[in-house]
Order: structure tokens, then sequence, then C-alpha cells
């Protein structure tokens, strides 16, 4: 019998990444996520399935192009939509429009689209595909002290490949640093564990209901494998979305401060990532669905959190 070969489920390769670790890196984004974050600037790596996305400004919306997607789709999940003004020449050209709840994700439309407006999001990748891939940029990680970063989604969702990934690019030589939110279990945690330099480790809210209640989750497998992975040796980046009306209060601030605190000196740096609202577009590539928006935390907002957190003696930097 011949046997199976093993496979993850990307939506994105991102070289000269200097946000996701140590220098110059290249970030494997893997789908799939248990975490329904309603700040998420990826929306798209949430399902674990891969699917249809549509970016309008791409849409050509001519008679031609129209009518090679429109007859593309046998399942009646294409119609004619919003009209918008062409930048170039001041045309109004009516674009297409995704019926979400007719569509079955078959990618049948993306293929003759050419301008891309169109495109499946999520694709196959085999072990030695990705590290292949990984590998290209090696020159630029060794000049800047880089690496590869597994991110998401949660990475940790696909586990038995992200363990393969990491195995070989240590047999490369290649730094490593996995980027989480923690929500898995400590066996996966501990199986990757020696094959990760550094966890970018995400801290969303201390209280497991209020945490469960926005995100979709309860805090403590996060909180209890951060504890292990301390214990255990680890070297974290712990990193923090500032989300008004959710985490943003003194009382959280401080006792995210007093956890990180217990982790020691497996910290090396807390990340303060103001909440932006880029993902909030990003949404309509995939739904329909508005996504409530929030106001961005001013500097001296963000200034003020740092100094409470560094009133523990952290090493606070904000993002
Ligand atoms: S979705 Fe793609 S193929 Fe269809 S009209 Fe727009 S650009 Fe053309
Ligand atoms: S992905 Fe398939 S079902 Fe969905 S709109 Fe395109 S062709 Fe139709």
């Amino acid at each position: 019998m011949e046997e199976k070969v093993l496979t993850g489920k990307l939506y994105d390769i991102q070289g000269f990444s200097v946000q996701d670790g140590t220098g110059v890196r290249t970030t494997a984004f893997l789908k799939g996520c248990p975490l329904r974050c309603p700040w998420c600037h990826s929306p798209e790596s949430q399902a674990f399935y891969p699917q249809l996305s549509w970016i309008s400004m791409r849409c050509q919306g001519t008679e031609l192009c129209k009518s090679r997607c429109l007859n593309a789709c046998t399942k009646g999940a294409l119609e004619l939509g919003d009209t918008r003004e062409d930048a170039v020449s001041g045309a109004t050209l009516q674009m297409v429009h995704v019926k979400r709840n007719l569509c079955d994700n078959c990618g049948d439309c993306a293929e003759v689209c050419y301008p891309g407006a169109l495109y499946i999001c999520g694709k196959d990748y085999t072990v030695e595909e990705l590290v292949k891939r990984l590998l290209q940029d090696k020159r630029f990680y060794e000049r800047s002290g880089g690496g590869v970063t597994i991110s998401g989604g949660e990475a940790l969702s696909q586990p038995e490949f992200v363990l393969a990934v990491l195995k070989r690019l240590k047999e490369e030589g290649i730094h490593t640093a996995l980027d989480t939110t923690g929500f898995a279990s400590w066996e996966t945690v501990e199986k990757v564990m020696p094959y990760v330099d550094l966890f970018l480790y995400d801290l969303k809210h201390m209280d497991s209901a209020k945490h469960k209640a926005v995100v979709a989750v309860p805090n403590e497998p996060i909180l209890e494998n951060a504890r292990k992975i301390a214990a255990a040796g680890g070297k974290m980046q712990i990193r923090i979305p500032v989300i008004p009306m959710f985490n943003n209060d003194e009382e959280n601030i401080r006792k995210t401060a007093e956890f990180c605190k217990e982790l020691g000196d497996a910290v090396e740096v807390i990340q303060l990532l103001p909440y932006h609202n880029m993902g909030v577009t990003k949404y309509l590539r995939i739904s329909d669905e508005p996504v409530a928006e929030a106001t961005t935390p001013s500097d001296e907002f963000m200034k003020k959190l740092k100094r409470i957190m560094e009133e523990y003696d952290l090493p606070v930097t904000i993002h």
C-alpha cells in the first residue's frame, strides 16, 4: 500500500519579515485556528479548509471578464454585484458578488479569474516543498541573525506537519520561532519544544470567562502551557494585543504582568501590540458580515500600559 505523504495547509509565506522574531525572517502561515479573535488581522487564516476570497479592487467587471467567472460557477454562487468607478478610465464597472451560502469553495471561478480578484486561500505543501521554499532565504537569515517563523492561524492545530518542518529546519541549522496562541495540548507543545528556539506567545486576557466570551476558548490551557514551557527552559516573546473594551484595563494589565513575572527568565521581552483595524477590510474578502471596529489606542495610553508593566521589572516594548 502506498504511504500517505504528510502535508500541511498554508495560506501564505512571507519573506523579509522583521516583526516575527529576531533578524530577517521568512514566515510560513498555516491555515486554521480554534480561536475567533474579532480583531484578527488575517481572518482568512481561521478556517481549516481552502476558502474562496475576493478582492473587489482587482475585479475588472468588463463583460468579457464577467462572462468567464459567472459561467465557470455551476453552483449559482456568483451574481452581478456593486459598481465601482475605474481609477484609470473613469468607466463604471459592475463587479461580481459571491453568494456565500451557495459557494462550496470549489475554486472553478478562481481558475478563470486572471486578474486574481477571485482566488482560493489555502494550499497544501509537503514538508519538503515547504522546507525547500524556506531554505531559499537562508543567506538572509545568516546575515541578519534571523530564521524561520512558523505562524498561523494556530500552527499547532497541524501538529505532525509542524513538528516535521521544525525538525528539518533544525537539521539545516536554521533558527526557528513558533508564533502561537498557546491553545494546544501539552503533549503537542512538548513534542515541538526541542526544535523551537523562540516562542512568540500571545496572552489575551487573564480572566478565562472573558477570554472565552470574546475569542471562543478558555485561557487555562494557554497559561498552563506557558508555565510548562518556562519550566522546561523555553524562551518566549510574550505578545499582548491591546484591544479597547476587552483587555486594556489596568487590572488585567497588572494581572498579565504578574503572570509574566511568574515565567521568570523565560520571558525575553513583552511586546504590547496596539489594536489597529487592518483586518476589517480583509473580512470582506471572505464574508459579507461586517465586523466591529474599535479605535486604535493612543501612543500616550500605550506608554501608560508599558509603564505599569515596567513596575514589575519586566522588559516591555510597544510595537
Ligand atoms: S471576478 Fe475575476 S473574472 Fe470575474 S469579472 Fe472580476 S476580475 Fe473578471
Ligand atoms: S468557488 Fe466554486 S462555488 Fe464558489 S463561486 Fe467559485 S465556482 Fe462558484
